[in-house]
């Protein structure tokens, strides 16, 4: 599961751990972890599906930056870019009628439409099992996009 080059960096901090350390942590939690982001890790791991977190590890090996946070009124951890509003939600209610090809053409369609402010997503869980390169791929071009619309508009202020 774990990408063979981030032997020896924590994925969540980038800190440089030894490869013993890193090995140990990719058998117990399945990503390289640093001591402290071991225990963020546990922490978050509770209330979030094992689908979220492979999606947030996705978009940051992409070298986006996400946030694990608990949704408001909810017991669940969701993904949020605090600093655009957007919150990304796995969906886990079964999709009977899941075709993979629409869904993410589906996805594609919402991220191109998207006009800045506050943009809720919810990502099939199936998407993530089967199409989660994919999936992350046009979520990071999604999230670059908002970024340069973001600072866009802060130079025409
Ligand atoms: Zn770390």
């Amino acid at each position: 599961m774990s990408d063979p080059d981030q032997r020896g960096i924590c994925q969540q901090c980038n800190s440089a751990i030894d490869a013993l350390h890193s090995d140990k942590s990719v058998k117990k939690y399945g990503y390289s972890l640093c001591e402290d982001c071991q225990i963020w890790f546990i922490t978050k791991v509770f209330n979030t599906t094992r689908e979220t977190i492979q999606l947030y590890f996705a978009l940051k090996a992409r070298g986006i930056h996400p946030v694990l946070e608990v949704k408001e009124g909810l017991k669940r951890n969701e993904i949020i870019f605090p600093q655009f509003d957007i919150h990304i939600e796995v969906d886990c209610h079964q999709h009977h009628h899941y075709h993979r090809d629409e869904a993410l053409k589906d996805l594609e369609n919402i991220c191109q439409g998207y006009q800045g402010g506050i943009c809720e997503l919810q990502i099939p869980q199936a998407l993530i099992r089967w199409n989660l390169n994919e999936t992350a791929d046009i979520l990071s071009v999604f999230i670059v996009a908002a970024e340069s619309k973001q600072n866009n508009s802060n130079r025409r202020a």
